[in-house]
């Protein structure tokens, strides 16, 4: 069998394909509501300062910090009470030397005041005389205006994928049409005479397709509009057909299977006639996953993944995704591999050769002093259930010769 010959790193495959997209972000606006999970296509500049007016973060009295200079519970002050700070609005009156103002959490300042004690170091003496025990200094206790957000502040940047925090953050601002980036559209085909769509009938040697769901489900969750195209049979002309309509009518696409160089797989021939320059790699230095072609065919990324569903993971996880992001106009790391969201510790070795990444699915328990182990679940490639059954996977980086027991390793969770 022919081998691939001229293998580059992962890192490598992706930066080669960034350098050759050609695309701009097309903006939409969408509701507040449907925001979560989106990625902002424009800077969100501060229309007005947050909070709006000095509040008060506390429950007590608004005062004029000087008022209060050597109060202590041994020697207090007092001041008349002024009236009461109403929430929701901004007071009619204003705190004159010697007096002070009842305040509840979140409630405007009266002008006048710039400091607030708390009820806790506080008596109320009658109706309208109030006796503090503490010594504040200016501003103790208070939110100042702008203190979060400075009007005409880059509030929340451009690229940024909307988190809770961050749908919060609008409302704050009253940003309730969102500006965000149209999900790019991704067009799956898978290839096999022996595939069949789930929910067909199996006749003895067909197995069902299991990468184009999954791999539709990775895109979705990425942020793609993800849509399968169907499956194709192992034959140059018809996936060059099939490719080229799914292109068409997409911003990118992927192509699983028959991605080797064996007599049998086409799918390298057929990318290479979807568009210039066409196939910009075939072979990348990882494990699962050598047999990936890289191609950009008129500006539009296109991959040829391995047909088995743990390589297929493992390539479109790390390379497929990552270029997601670039077209949602996120910013991708060099070579596309965001940070490890956690790492755990290896139960076994994982050996691995130099000059090669290499990927190992595990399962993450936690042991009783609560530490969180990381199990190797080594399988054969074409075991969908080696992944099911795991939590995410392992790297080991190229410049590695392997993970030992005990380590600690990166973990990137399905
Ligand atoms: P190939 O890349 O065509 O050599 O396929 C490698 C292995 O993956 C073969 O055992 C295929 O049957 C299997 N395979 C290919 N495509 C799929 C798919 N979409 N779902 C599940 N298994 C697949
Ligand atoms: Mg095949």
């Amino acid at each position: 069998m022919p081998e691939l010959f001229t293998v580059v790193s992962t890192d490598e495959a992706f930066e080669r394909l960034r350098a050759h997209l050609a695309w701009t972000v097309r903006p939409a606006e969408v509701p507040l509501g449907l925001a979560l999970g989106r990625t902002l296509a424009r800077d969100v500049i501060a229309g007005e300062p947050l909070p709006p007016f000095a509040r008060s973060a506390m429950d007590g009295y608004a005062v004029r910090a000087r008022d209060t200079l050597g109060a202590s519970e041994s020697s207090p002050v007092y001041l008349r009470l002024a009236g009461e700070a109403e929430m929701g609005s901004i007071p009619a009156f204003s705190v004159a030397p010697g007096t002070c103002a009842r305040i509840h959490t979140g409630a405007a300042l009266p002008a006048g005041a710039d400091a607030v004690v708390m009820v806790e170091e506080t008596n109320l003496v009658g109706a309208a005389e109030v006796e503090v025990s503490a010594s504040v200094a200016p501003g103790e206790d208070v939110i100042q205006l702008g203190e979060d957000v400075v009007a005409g502040e880059r509030a929340l940047e451009a690229g940024r994928r909307l988190r809770p925090v961050d749908i919060g953050a609008l409302a704050a601002l009253g940003v309730v049409d969102v500006p965000v980036a149209q999900m790019p559209r991704v067009a799956v085909l898978s290839t096999g005479d022996e595939l069949v769509a789930p929910g067909e009938r199996t006749r003895p040697g067909e197995i069902r397709d299991v990468n184009g769901p999954m791999l539709c489900a990775m895109l979705e969750r990425a942020g793609a509009a993800a849509r399968h195209h169907g499956i194709v049979p192992d034959d140059e002309e018809r996936l060059v057909e099939a490719a080229r309509a799914a292109l068409d009518a997409s911003d990118a696409l992927v192509v699983t299977a028959g991605s080797s160089v064996s007599a049998r797989d086409v799918t390298a021939r057929a990318l290479a006639c979807l568009g210039s320059p066409g196939i910009l790699l075939h072979g990348i230095a990882v494990k699962p996953g050598k047999p990936t072609i890289v191609a950009c065919c008129d500006g539009k990324p296109v991959f040829g993944l391995p047909g088995n569903p743990v390589s297929a993971a493992v390539v479109a996880w790390r390379l497929l995704l990552p270029t997601v992001r670039l077209l949602l106009g996120e910013t991708v790391p060099h070579g596309g591999l965001a940070p490890a969201p956690r790492t755990a510790r290896l139960t076994q070795n994982v050996p691995s050769r130099s000059g090669r990444e290499d990927f190992v699915a595990v399962r993450l328990v936690q042991a009783d002093d609560g530490e969180v182990l990381a199990e190797p679940a080594f399988a054969k490639s074409n075991l969908v259930f080696s992944l099911s059954r795991t939590d995410g996977l392992v790297r080991v980086p190229r410049d590695s010769g392997g993970l030992r027991a005990g380590e600690r390793a990166e973990v990137f969770t399905w």
